[in-house]
Formats: structure tokens, sequence, C-alpha cells
């Protein structure tokens, strides 16, 4: 089986180098740039990943992030930002960047996020179809907000899995530790739960753009996390094949 593809942008030699070989190693595939511009020819390309780092020449990470999410909305990016730099790794995660590792990472760490956001692949069949309110309906098969409108907007992988979750678990409220766990994969804390927060905000942005619906698709339970809101109704997939009805 080919290793999977995983565009590097990373302007460090050292650090680039020290990724690229963990990542060979591992049985992946990683191509490599060293600055924005050349690693956002390469991600156009569709990679399964692109590791990016944010201080970048010609064109910085988040940059990349913002022109890359308008071609590829679903293709998977791991941010690679330095330690104390939050206000950038929010602002990642609000252009659209899956995840992230603070710098310096081991190479177990940095394999871990690859695996988990390679996991989440938006081929494999889920019960759930997907849920509607109002007119509204997220086809979570396609991960796709189709608007009473005939307006569409698309959802990343991982805003796909998070109203997966919380379709799959409606009568529960989730916390953010456990969308933590059971989303991204990933038993320890080393994620803050703020970046839980960050995607649930994205999520309902992108669930209702204009800021004109009563809808709540997602409740949040002070204290104690989150969960799919009340007037929202699931849709299991059809899997009585073959059974009459
Ligand atoms: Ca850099």
């Amino acid at each position: 089986m080919a290793g999977r593809n995983i565009v590097v942008i990373e302007d460090e030699d050292a650090i680039r180098r020290g990724v690229v070989d963990v990542l060979s190693v591992s049985g992946y595939d990683p191509i490599e740039a060293a600055d924005g511009l050349t690693g956002l020819q390469l991600a156009r390309k569709g990679p399964d990943l692109v590791l990016l780092d944010l201080a970048l020449p010609k064109l910085d990470g988040l940059g990349v992030l913002r022109e890359l999410r308008k071609t590829h909305p679903t293709l998977p990016v791991i941010i690679l930002t330095a330690r104390g730099s939050e206000d950038d790794r929010v602002a990642g995660l609000k252009l659209g960047a899956d995840d992230y590792v603070v710098k310096p990472f081991s190479a177990r760490e940095l394999l871990a996020r690859v695996q988990a956001v390679l996991r989440r692949s938006p081929d494999r069949p889920h019960p759930i179809q997907s849920i509607s309110a109002d007119g509204h309906t997220v086809d979570l098969a396609r991960s796709e907000v189709c608007f009473s409108d005939g307006g569409i907007v698309v959802l990343s992988e991982m805003e796909t899995d998070i109203l997966l979750y919380l379709a799959t678990n409606a009568d529960h409220v989730i916390s953010r530790d456990e969308l933590l766990a059971r989303v991204w994969g990933i038993d320890d804390q080393h994620l803050e739960t703020r970046a839980v927060d960050m995607h649930i905000t994205r999520l309902r942005n992108k669930l209702n753009p204009s800021g004109a619906s009563n809808v709540e698709w997602i409740r949040t339970v002070r204290g104690k996390g989150y969960m799919l809101g009340s007037d929202v109704r699931v849709v299991q997939r059809d899997v009585a094949e073959g059974s009459s009805s």
C-alpha cells in the first residue's frame, strides 16, 4: 500500500528534516516546502494531510490556510506552532485548521496527531444520514449544510465529526473532555478544551452564516458541555435494505 501523502511546510531546516524523517520512517510519503508559496502549490495538489508552520517566508501560514480553504475546504491541516503564540493558534483554528502541535514536539506526539486526523475518513459509513431543523438540512455523509434557500456550506471533517458525535448522543450533554477524547481521538489533555470551543463557534457560524436563523443546532449547557439542540431532528441512514417496509 502506498504511503499517504503529507505536505510539510516549515522553513526551519532542522525541524522540517526531522518531521520528514519521522513521517518517512513511519510509512508516510512526505513532500516538503520551505516557504508558504511553494507549500500552497503543493497543498493544492490534494495530499492526505498538510503540516503547516505559521511563521513562514513569502506567505505566512495563516495566509496559506486562508487560500487553501477556498479550494480545499475539508483537506486536513495540522498547524505547527510556537509555544506561547496562542493568538496564532486561535486564528488558525478559526480559519479551519483541524488541530495543532506546539513546538518543540516529540515524534510520538506528532505521529499521534497525524494518525488521529487521518483516521477521520469522510468515506466511512455512519448510521446517521443527516440532521435537520426548520427546513435546513445538514447532510453528514456529504459534509454539507443545505439551507432552505438553496445555499450550501461545506463542513470540514472535524466539524462533521463533532456534529455526528452530538447527533449520535442527542439525548446527552457531551463534555469538552469527552469531545476531545472521542472526536479528536486523543485521551491525554494536551489539546486545550479551548480548541473545542473554537470549533463549536466556527461550526455554529457555518450553520447560521447570516445570523438570521433562530435554530439552535448546538446548545451550550453551562459548566457541562454541549448537546444537540432540542429542535434538531436526527435522520438515520436507511440500512433496512431488503427488508419489507
Ligand atoms: Ca517558521
